[in-house]
Order: C-alpha cells, then structure tokens, then sequence
C-alpha cells in the first residue's frame, strides 16, 4: 500500500496545482511506515470512540506491521478506545501471542481478525465493533439494499455471513468459515453480531468505511421504519458510485479529516 505518491489517483484530487490536499504518504524505512500505520491506527481506535462504538472491551482494529506482515498491530484489551495511544498498541501473531506490548489482547476478536488475515494476504487492516446499528441490521440476515449513494460504496462489496452467527467467535473454526466466506469483499454483516471492515490499502481506509457502513445500517433501518418502500439506485449508478466515491483512496481520504482533526486535539494519542 501506499508505496509511492500518484497523482490523480481520484476525480477529488485537484488538478489545480499549489492548493492545499492530502496526499497519500510514501515512506523511506519500514520504521517510517510502522509509525505512520501505528499512529493512523491510534487515531482510528479514537474515531471509534467518538462515534461511540464502544461496548465495554469488544471491538478491535488491526494493521499488519509493514516489514514483517505475518504480525498485526492492535488495540490493547480492557482500555477504552479514547484511551488508546501509540504507547500501548500490542503487536501480536497469527496465534495471538503478543510479540510487544505489555497488555492482553482480545483473543475472541483476534481468532477472527487473525483468520481473515491469514487467508487474505492482501488484506493490511481490519475492523470489528459491537455498534448498535450494525448490530440491528446484522440480526436481519440481509444484505444492504442500495438505497443512497453512500450505501452504493458497498454495492457487490458486501457480505452477509450467517456462519457462527450469534456464537461468541472465540474457536479458530468459526474464524475461519468467516474468513472463507469473507472473500473479496470489503465488509461483512456477522449475523446476530456485527460488522467487520477489511482494506488492502490502509488502516485509514477500513476504519472509513465501517463509519460508513454504521451509518448505511442506520439510515436503512430509518427507512423500514417509516414504512415507506424507498426508491433504489439502479445498477449503473451504483457502480459508479462504487468506483468513483467508495474506492479505497476515497475510504483513505475520507479518514485524513479524522485524523488531523483527532491528532490536533488529542495529542495524547501520541503518546
Ligand atoms: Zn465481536
């Protein structure tokens, strides 16, 4: 990921030159890049707590670390996502054994996170959170229905797993039927669980989109609850908002205003 600066990866790139934009970082060391995924992990760990994805521990972010990829940055159990600093991140194995860092890990969310990994090499970052949303939505078995533009980002790029459903996911065989059935999508729908992210770009990348995801559960819900049959975005539309708005860069970009909003007044984070 992230290897080099392209220009004009995304028709939100201004063409005009000298304005100010984020760009996508390149690194000279594996050290460089270590601190830059540790630090957009920290501040991804806080979004979640400002969106309020906390439920006591459950919920876990994980980036692989950039020189040795079989080992996975993580949020430490038992702290609040608000708390989480780069000081106290864990870096654990595909077994779960902490390699560095002095706290615990969340075994049941890393059998899961592991599984995944495992089997998706290209998949760099996860997300998982007990929200109370995606969870609602997760306890209908279906799918999302396309029915706004931000819901189109996961068109064909979502699946609803009915695996393990509702069983604390804690034995390696249901992580790994999640993995399998994961595939190449960028998000699943654990029924009678909640929701996971995935990104073959960044830890940026998958924290957006399950922000998005959230709230693409709260607005369908909203929706069924008015009771009014809402209109669907044909499948042309829906793929090219996938493309065009709901790629990976725009998921990244998206982030970078998380980021430098979280990091100029949480400067604890760095910590
Ligand atoms: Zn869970």
């Amino acid at each position: 990921m992230l290897d080099a600066v392209e220009k004009r990866v995304s028709i939100y790139q201004p063409e005009q030159e000298g304005l100010i934009f984020p760009e996508l970082p390149s690194f000279a060391t594996h050290a460089e890049e270590r601190k830059y995924r540790k630090e957009h992990l920290v501040a991804a760990t806080r979004a979640f707590g400002m969106h309020g994805f906390d439920y006591g521990f459950a919920g876990h972010l994980t980036v692989r670390d950039p020189e040795r990829p079989e080992l996975y940055w993580t949020n430490p159990m038992c702290v609040h996502f608000s708390q989480v600093k780069v000081s106290n991140l864990v870096l654990a194995d595909h077994a779960g054994n902490v390699v560095e860092g002095t706290h615990a890990i969340n075994r049941a969310g890393f059998v899961l996170h592991s599984a995944v990994h495992e089997a998706h090499p290209d998949i760099v970052a996860m997300c998982h959170a007990h929200t109370t949303y995606g969870t609602a939505w997760c306890a209908t078995g279906r799918p999302l229905d396309m029915i706004s533009q931000d819901a189109a980002c996961f068109y064909n790029n979502h699946v609803v797993i009915g695996a393990s459903a509702g069983a604390v996911a804690v034995e390696r065989a249901s992580g790994q039927s999640v993995a399998e059935l994961f595939g190449q999508n960028r998000a699943a729908l654990h029924q009678n669980h909640g929701l996971l992210t995935a990104s073959r770009h960044s830890i940026d990348d998958a924290a957006f989109w399950f922000i998005a995801l959230e709230r693409c559960c709260q607005v369908q819900l909203l929706v069924e609850a008015s009771g009014v049959k809402p209109q669907t975005v044909s499948e042309k539309s829906a793929l090219y908002s996938r493309e065009h708005v709901g790629n990976d860069f725009i998921g990244w970009l998206h982030f970078q205003t998380l980021y430098d909003q979280i990091a100029a007044t949480q400067p604890d984070m760095f910590e």
